[in-house]
């Protein structure tokens, strides 16, 4: 059976699976009123299509992913998530802008311009809405063959300034305190020492973090 890979229906449908099974839902009914699907008039087509490719499998109002639905929906994903993170941080385009040309430009992306989308970015842990980025191999092997544009804020000079893009952190604790301090996305975060220890300075208040809460942010250097 022949399979066109570039696919932007089955694409989307794969991304809204992914999406909904992200908020526990796997209900057939809501991806039957996506509108690319709907307005083509095809969507019990569509799904006994990729039921055809092995992509998914329907039972009864439930759809589940296949073991080559999941690696296609996650790659699919993982595309659509940089392309937002790279038209908001690079582009700086408006909120309203990002969804539309995030969905039209992510199906041109290699594998290979993936990757070196996410190294750009600094491996990205999550898109600007906050939904968790599938990671690629380049972020187990954190290449650093192209120069990012977002890093950690210990790799900053002493003296410069960046706009905090992400904090990656495991622990809430901490992401809860970092932001009452004002330590979240789009603040300006200046590093003022490194040694003996970090001394950073937000807005009017000068701080002293540990060595890997700083390496936990993430800026793009400003200015
Ligand atoms: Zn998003
Ligand atoms: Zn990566």
């Amino acid at each position: 059976m022949h399979m066109e890979m570039n696919d932007k229906r089955i694409d989307e449908v794969l991304e809204f699976i992914w999406s909904e099974r992200e908020q526990g839902r796997r209900s057939i009914e809501a991806l039957l009123q996506i509108d690319e699907i709907a307005s083509a008039g095809a969507e019990r087509d569509t799904l006994n299509e990729m039921q055809g490719y092995g992509l998914v499998t329907v039972d009864g109002d439930e759809v589940e992913l296949t073991a080559r639905g999941e690696e296609l929906s996650r790659f699919a994903i993982r595309r659509h998530r940089l392309a937002e993170r790279l038209f908001s941080e690079v582009l700086d385009l408006e909120a309203s802008l990002i969804e539309k040309t995030a969905c039209d430009f992510e199906h041109s992306l290699s594998p290979v311009v993936t990757e070196s989308i996410c190294t750009l970015l600094g491996h990205p842990p999550t898109c600007p809405h906050g939904h968790r980025i599938p990671r690629g191999d380049c972020c187990e092997k954190a290449s650093k063959t192209i120069e990012p544009l977002v890093r950690s804020l210990n790799e900053l000079n002493i003296g410069e300034e960046g706009r905090i893009i992400f904090v990656e952190s495991k622990s809430h604790a901490r992401l809860d305190k970092l932001g009452s301090m004002g330590i979240v996305p789009g603040s300006i975060i200046r590093l003022h020492q490194k040694s003996p220890a970090y001394v950073i300075e937000i807005g009017e208040t000068t701080l002293a973090l540990d060595p890997d809460i700083v390496k936990e942010i993430h800026v793009k250097k400003a200015g």
